[in-house]
């Protein structure tokens, strides 16, 4: 089985997988020192770039809308491996018929203590039009709870320096929930992202995941995580906060101004194709089937999965990259559609559900309060959005008898769009 090679929108996504030092709630795949050194980086990368390339020569019709650099800390790396890095990919997507300069956004994740004037410039010389930084709260007391890598002194020097290096867009992750803190510290640390004109910002909840510090400290007793109406209440302090300052709500977690909403996540959210390089990425693509053609293979969708295993990854090709391959199907993935595409204040097209699955959502489940009444999208009512789990097993449920041959996936291309 081959990899989709007709002509489809991909967002493309570089995962950098190293940090400073480990957050306690973090569950991301990142190396901190002293696991890992500037040998090992520049290891990493290289292999990173011969992905991306054995990949895009494997999907030539392929076109590249959005490209994302996450982590761990891409900002972490020294400026010679982070030019290295983006010449790299600025060649391989070249040499795909792709300019950097055509991609619809071209983002790059950040912390503000590894923001540098040369940082800045090395991203805006390589034509990132977004950097997406992780300040996480403007309160020394709360960030060294979290144990994040920097201070608040550090927050402040980054928006200096963007204010005077930077003429891309620019977006900020904060924190609501964390132990001890107060409604007030929140809608200060909102405050001051607006006041240097953040136009998109991303307000999580802090959550106990498994396997972190944070996980431990919650069943040792030494940290306390605030209750639920309480922290409730704070999130929604600060979703009133950033809406009345005309930050639209347009995910779940994520608010902006009209026009600067993050169109590479968007894509997430609306499951369109998406590939992962790196270690840990995670990739979703239609496939393509066999060459010989003994398979049908419009109805499957494939999901491909990094080890993280940084020894394995730079082996590279030899061992694809410490890559496991599944078929996801039809009646999952439809499932996941849904609960992505919920998340969303618009919701889901109906008109692209309807030829990507070949059924209509209300055709298998009943309409019920939770959902608008609207005709062209599938949408939560309200505050429904937030109590989309509950809402999701319920549609479980419903779904449970379909099997996967009464669904037809059919990826539809972007000029599908609207028809
Ligand atoms: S800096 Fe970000 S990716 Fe790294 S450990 Fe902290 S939260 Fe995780």
């Amino acid at each position: 089985m081959t990899l989709l090679d007709s002509n489809y929108d991909i967002a493309l996504y570089v995962h950098i997988p190293f940090c400073r030092s480990k957050c306690i709630y973090c569950d991301f795949f990142s190396f901190v020192p002293p696991s890992v050194n500037e040998g090992i980086i520049e290891t990493t990368i290289i292999s990173i770039l011969e992905e991306l390339e054995y990949n895009l020569a494997m999907l030539p019709s392929v076109t590249i809308k959005t490209l994302y650099i996450g982590g761990g800390t891409p900002s972490l790396l020294s400026g010679k491996t982070l030019e290295s890095l983006l010449r790299g990919i600025d060649l391989s997507l070249r040499r795909h018929n792709t300019e950097v300069s055509g991609l619809s956004e071209y983002t790059i994740e950040a912390n503000p203590e590894s923001v540098t004037r040369d940082f800045l410039e090395i991203c805006s010389d390589h034509g990132v039009t977004r950097i997406s930084i992780g300040f996480q709260s403007m309160s020394d007391r709360l960030l060294d709870i979290l144990k994040r890598p920097g201070c608040c002194r550090d927050n402040f020097k980054s928006l200096e320096l963007l204010e005077s290096s930077w003429t891309g867009k620019k977006s900020g992750d904060l924190l609501s929930g964390i132990p001890t803190q107060k409604t007030d510290e929140l809608i200060e640390s909102i405050s001051v992202l607006i006041e240097n004109d953040f136009k998109h910002i991303s307000l999580y909840t802090l959550t106990v995941e498994d396997d972190t510090e944070l996980c431990q400290m919650v069943k040792n007793g030494s940290i306390e995580m605030p209750k639920a109406e309480e922290e409730e209440k704070m999130w929604f302090s600060g979703k009133n906060f950033l809406e009345n300052n005309g930050l639209m709500n347009y995910e779940i977690s994520n608010f902006a101004i009209p026009g600067y909403e993050s169109l590479h996540n968007l894509a997430y959210w609306k499951m369109e194709p998406y590939l992962g390089i790196g270690p840990s990425a995670v990739s979703t693509m239609p496939a393509s089937g066999d060459t010989d053609k003994r398979v049908d293979s419009s109805n499957i969708i494939l999901r491909m999965t990094h080890s993280n295993d940084l020894v394995k990854y730079c082996r590279g090709r030899e061992n694809n990259w410490g890559i496991t391959t599944e078929s996801i199907q039809a009646r999952e993935f439809l499932l996941e559609n849904l609960m992505m595409g919920l998340r969303l204040r618009d919701g889901i097209e109906k008109s692209l559900f309807r030829k990507r699955f070949g059924i209509d959502l209300f055709d298998i489940l009943p309409m019920t309060d939770e959902f608008s009444d609207d005709p062209y999208y599938y949408r939560l009512e309200g505050d429904s959005r937030f109590m989309l789990e509950k809402i999701l097993l319920s549609i479980q449920r419903y779904t449970e008898p379909l099997s996967s041959e009464q669904i037809h996936i059919q990826w539809p291309r972007d000029t599908d769009r609207g028809k």
